[in-house]
């Protein structure tokens, strides 16, 4: 594979503990903000979260002492964000697939890492895994189902993304949910048809634990998986949600595993004045980048 170019890509600022680049290179990992909030049902701001996060990293080391490992040991590439068009999903995320269609992910070592904006940005990333994968696990963490059949006359919307990936899903590539507290009594019986909701942490736990150590795991993480009380600033927040202790009992699973893709998103920093909830986010991401390292 040539270096892929990203000539459309402002890279002004990046993670702390990383380095910028405008390309895609081979056995690296690559940050891309996708700064897109045009379905948000609730409350707007997660096209700002990308940034926020940026900023909230200088004032977070690039060690984690759960993992013992360190953001500048490894090649970590901050492409900065992707173009946007406000109200145009459609044309953000065919820029997407456009520059990564071709990319050969497993060969060449590539790894990518998506900053949301809102949770239909997930859709192009999680495409180009399935089709890169064909025996791919996705785990999704969310306090929602995200499996309406469309949503306010939107095929894409955030509250569909998980139900139009489940449209390209084979029978080889699974989809594994935990966290969930939040949807339609159809949504829960569609979860409980296909088995794919964990109910408990214990559960989930066993789940993670069972997966074969070479299989190629994908993680969308929706941060209002974890409670509002320390994730207020989230466009549709829902009470009862996990900690970050519990999900770093699965980040070390998943750390033992082969985690070769990511997205994080609905990180809406304006929400919340006091800006915890962007270091919050940003401490997240810097565990699931590590997670993502061998
Ligand atoms: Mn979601
Ligand atoms: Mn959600």
């Amino acid at each position: 594979m040539d270096v892929i170019e990203l000539d459309q890509m402002e890279a002004s600022k990046v993670v702390l503990g990383t380095s910028g680049s405008t390309s895609i290179q081979k056995n690296a990992t690559h940050i891309m903000g996708f700064c897109f909030d045009g379905t948000t049902s609730f409350r707007p701001g997660a096209r700002f979260g990308p940034d926020a996060i940026r900023d909230a990293s200088f004032g977070i080391e690039s060690y984690s002492p759960y993992l013992d490992k360190d953001l500048e040991d490894y090649t970590i590439l901050d492409c900065g964000n992707l173009p946007i068009y406000p109200s145009k999903w459609k044309l953000t995320n065919d820029y997407f697939y456009g520059v990564t269609k071709d990319l050969r992910l497993k060969a060449d070592q590539i790894k990518i890492l998506t900053l949301g904006g809102e949770h239909s940005i997930s859709y192009g990333p999680m495409r180009l895994y399935l089709e890169n994968f064909e025996d791919l696990v996705i785990i999704h963490l969310d306090a929602h189902t995200d499996l309406r059949d469309g949503y306010l006359e939107e095929k894409f919307s955030h509250a569909s993304i998980i139900r139009r990936i489940w449209d390209h899903m084979t029978d080889k590539q699974e989809l594994i949910q935990y966290g969930i507290r939040s949807g339609l009594k159809e949504e829960f019986e569609f979860m409980r048809e296909h088995k794919t909701l964990a109910t408990s942490l214990d559960e989930m736990i066993k789940r993670l634990e069972a997966l074969e150590g070479n299989r190629p795991i994908y993680l969308t993480l929706d941060l209002d998986f974890f409670d509002p009380s320390f994730m207020p600033g989230t466009g549709t927040p829902e009470a009862g949600g996990e900690n970050f202790h519990n999900f770093m009992k699965l980040l070390k699973i998943l750390n033992q595993k082969n985690l070769v893709g990511a997205d994080i998103v609905e990180l809406a920093p304006m929400i919340d004045s006091t800006g915890n909830s962007s270091v919050f986010a940003c401490k997240v991401m810097r565990e699931v980048l590590l997670a993502m390292q061998k």
